[in-house]
């Protein structure tokens, strides 16, 4: 898995759900200041000050913008983990202040601690940190005579509630990448398939099924551009077939050479071969012409290619554009092949 991609993710998906949990927090936090402490009193204060920060919070994960737009740098990847750590030492500081009052752990610290491990993706050596970090102050900052029951010292009770928020953090991101990495191997499965469905297994090409797509959005391109190889059958029958399958790719590696970045060349049948272009086609049809015919193919074969172009502007429907191209391609061959027709010619009139 590519590592940056990951971190982008983690970031992403973490700061997401910060987005949704602080400001519900934030409110929740004002509501206790005003409605359920006592006026002007610690607790109020505490609550209000975990309000303004949960705002601050909220603003900064919606001024954020989403990671794919930038490389992700240390600072993102600490990004969570300090949101995390800020709770915990708010609910570090709320059970120091119920010293006396509460005997065990405030409710508020173990939904930090183990809603931060479910809902956000932390790395392992992260959360180590975080959550061993975290159990460490507890102990040392907890007073050891309160207790949860009699005989164990809240102490006991913070480390092994950081140990357990620790393994389900581990267990929520060993998941989270198992996952991510399916949905990738699927993702690349689903490209190369793709890309074997458009692609003719001979040549390499575009098929016809692509064309057919590109087709539809014609008005992208310039020209079309259709050429069928003269007389390849006596190719086939002189030197076989295996020469004229060799004949077909090095054709197909000429007329992408030649073709521009964002033309596109398939194979519309046997030896026939179309081009969509974003230029003019006819001095590009000039110029794989002459290049076919001075060429030669598969250890000194040499042949020739008829051509017929037509202007995406001379037609409003692909349908009437093929049907026209093709006839240019007709043309051509009865004009005595290795040539290019790319105007309505005189044959039709010669001939009617
Ligand atoms: P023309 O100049 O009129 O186009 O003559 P031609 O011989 O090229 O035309 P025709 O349509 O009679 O024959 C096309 C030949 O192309 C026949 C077929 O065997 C050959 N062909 C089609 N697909 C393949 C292929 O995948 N491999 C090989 N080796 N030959 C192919
Ligand atoms: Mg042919
Ligand atoms: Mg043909």
């Amino acid at each position: 898995m590519d590592p940056s991609n990951e971190k982008a993710l983690i970031f992403h998906r973490n700061n997401t759900a910060i987005r949704i949990i602080a400001p519900i927090l934030c409110v929740e936090q004002l509501l206790y200041a005003l409605l359920l402490s006592p006026p002007e009193s610690i607790f109020q204060q505490l609550y209000f000050s975990t309000s303004a920060l949960l705002m601050i919070i909220t603003i900064l994960s919606y001024t954020i913008k989403s990671a794919d737009s930038f490389p992700v740098s240390w600072m993102h990847e600490y990004y969570s983990l300090g949101i995390l750590l800020l709770g915990m030492g708010i609910a570090l500081v709320r059970i120091l202040a119920h010293e006396g009052v509460l005997y065990g752990i405030p409710t508020i610290y173990l939904a930090i601690l183990y809603g931060g491990a479910v809902v956000l993706i932390v790395p392992y050596y992260q959360s180590a940190l975080l959550y061993g970090g975290i159990s460490v102050a507890a102990v040392l900052l907890v007073p050891s005579n309160n207790k949860v029951v009699p005989d164990i010292p809240i102490r006991a009770d913070l480390m092994i509630n950081g140990l357990i928020a620790w393994v389900v953090s581990a267990m929520n991101y060993r998941n989270f990448r198992r996952l991510n990495a399916s949905a990738r191997l699927i993702a690349q499965k689903n490209r190369e398939l793709q890309n074997l469905s458009q692609r003719d297994w001979l040549t390499g090409l575009y098929n016809r099924r692509r064309v057919d797509f590109q087709l539809e959005q014609i008005h992208r391109y310039a020209s079309i551009i259709l050429l069928d190889l003269d007389h390849f059958k006596q190719i086939n029958d002189s030197y076989g077939h295996h020469r004229g399958d060799e004949v077909l790719k090095e054709i197909s590696q000429l007329l992408e050479t030649h073709i521009g970045e964002d033309d596109l060349c398939s194979r519309w049948g046997g030896e026939e071969f179309l081009i969509l272009s974003s230029q003019p086609g006819e001095p590009l049809a000039e110029q794989l012409r002459s290049s076919i015919a001075s060429s030669s193919f598969s250890n000194g074969l040499t042949l020739t290619a008829s051509f017929g172009v037509v202007s995406c502007n001379e037609a409003s429907d692909q349908e009437a554009l093929l049907i026209t191209v093709d006839r240019r391609l007709y043309q051509a061959k009865e004009l005595g092949r290795n040539r290019v027709v790319s105007q309505a010619t005189d044959l039709s009139r010669r001939q009617g």
